[in-house]
């Protein structure tokens, strides 16, 4: 997602978009051209395709707004071809929270086509004069792909109404999976609400690739982030339920080797060398802690001063590193340094220093505890052999 363009800041959030929706534009023209007057068609698909994103990034601002009210910082929103992605640092822990922010986009769509719809009836009753409501269903649909005030309008109710339904399919990580993972966790553990609306959500994404085979583009890409995003949190469900158990005073190393602000960039390059250790806590002569040298700081000093620089000038400063008191659990600490944006944080109580934890500490962890838990799960879940497996 790194090639992407900030449109503009509202609310603290930045709203980007990314270079491929150029594509999408392109698609909207192509898609009118065919119209008695090229032009006017292809210029008529562009404003379409920019107000269905108008509408698409209101559903954003929905999720957004509604996960502000509950604390979670929004940092952006971006606008894909395939829809609009509502950046949230981090996902509530309270189901019920969870299934307002999910829920919130889909009734902004509904919403609008409630707005939307009384204005196209109105616009076309002036126009139309079938008795039937198939009839108007049907002149509803020519309208639609006619440049015209009235098709714009049925084209946008219409949408809004798709799109809020489509996102509610329960196809985690679409809004309607998450919609489920918050009603299954309000009644169970939340790693297996998670398990289970990622199953519900593969399938979903098995059907939706099926169905794009048939000549659907979009429909192949989202069933493929489907899949995609649906493994990558229930990893991250199923890491953070590892750590939830450990506190940050278990976790510190306690053998970890110590710098001093007056020893040489060269000291600590042979320290990397001769141990496993890649983060060190740094502490100046009176032993206070007043910073954390990290091995990609260390590199990148490496490379452009060489060894000439000092300890100080290279080093994180102490007030730049997140503090955590020794009772929290490794879940709470990994969240502060996806927050904080962080490898590193520091385990002190009342003031004074006890030590680091970094990020390779945590994967460690949630490598070997991990493997432990599952292989726990694996033995507990084993049905007693049964005999006639024997047999052959
Ligand atoms: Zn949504």
């Amino acid at each position: 997602m790194g090639s992407s363009l900030r449109l503009f800041r509202i609310w603290g959030i930045d709203v980007k978009v990314h270079w491929s929706f150029l594509l999408i534009l392109v698609y909207g023209a192509f898609l009118y051209s065919g119209q008695t007057n090229r032009l006017t068609g292809a210029l008529y698909g562009v404003v379409v395709i920019l107000l269905l994103f108008v509408c698409v990034l209101l559903h954003e601002f929905g999720h957004a707004l509604t996960a502000k009210y509950f604390k979670v910082n929004v940092p952006h929103i971006t606008l894909l071809p395939i829809g609009g992605v509502a950046q949230l640092e981090r996902m509530p822990r309270q189901p019920l929270q969870e299934f307002l922010i999910a829920i919130a986009g889909p009734a902004v769509n509904f919403v609008l086509a409630l707005l939307l719809l009384p204005l196209a009836v109105l616009v076309i009753g002036l126009t139309w004069g079938a008795d039937s409501l198939l009839s108007l269903l049907t002149y509803a649909q020519t309208r639609m792909m006619t440049p015209s005030l009235d098709g714009l309008l049925v084209y946008l109710a219409v949408t809004n109404i798709a799109l809020g339904l489509f996102n509610l399919l329960p196809a985690f990580p679409m809004d309607g999976g998450r919609v489920l993972r918050s009603l299954l966790a309000m009644a169970m553990p939340y790693v297996r609400a998670t398990r289970i609306a990622v199953t519900v959500g593969r399938l979903m994404a098995v059907l939706m690739a099926l169905w794009g085979l048939g000549g659907n583009i979009m429909l192949l890409l989202i069933a493929f982030f489907i899949y995609v995003g649906g493994r990558g949190e229930l990893e991250a469900v199923e890491s953070r339920y590892v750590l939830k158990d450990i506190r940050a005073k278990d976790a510190l190393n306690r053998e970890a080797r110590t710098i001093y602000t007056s020893e040489s960039i060269d000291k600590v390059v042979d320290l990397v060398m001769t141990t496993y250790q890649a983060d060190f806590p740094v502490f100046d002569l009176g032993n206070n802690f007043v910073g954390v040298l990290t091995r990609p700081r260390l590199v990148a000093v490496l490379r452009t001063q060489g060894r000439e620089g000092r300890i100080v000038d290279v080093m994180i400063p102490a007030q730049d590193v997140p503090p955590v008191g020794p009772e929290t659990t490794l879940a709470d600490v990994w969240d502060k340094m996806m927050e904080a944006g962080s490898r590193v944080v520091a385990v002190k109580e009342q003031g004074r220093f006890l030590g680091l934890i970094t990020l390779d500490d945590i994967s460690e962890l949630i490598q070997v505890v991990g493997a432990t838990k599952e292989r726990d799960e694996r033995v507990a879940a084993q049905p007693t052999a049964n005999p006639t497996d024997f047999s052959n």
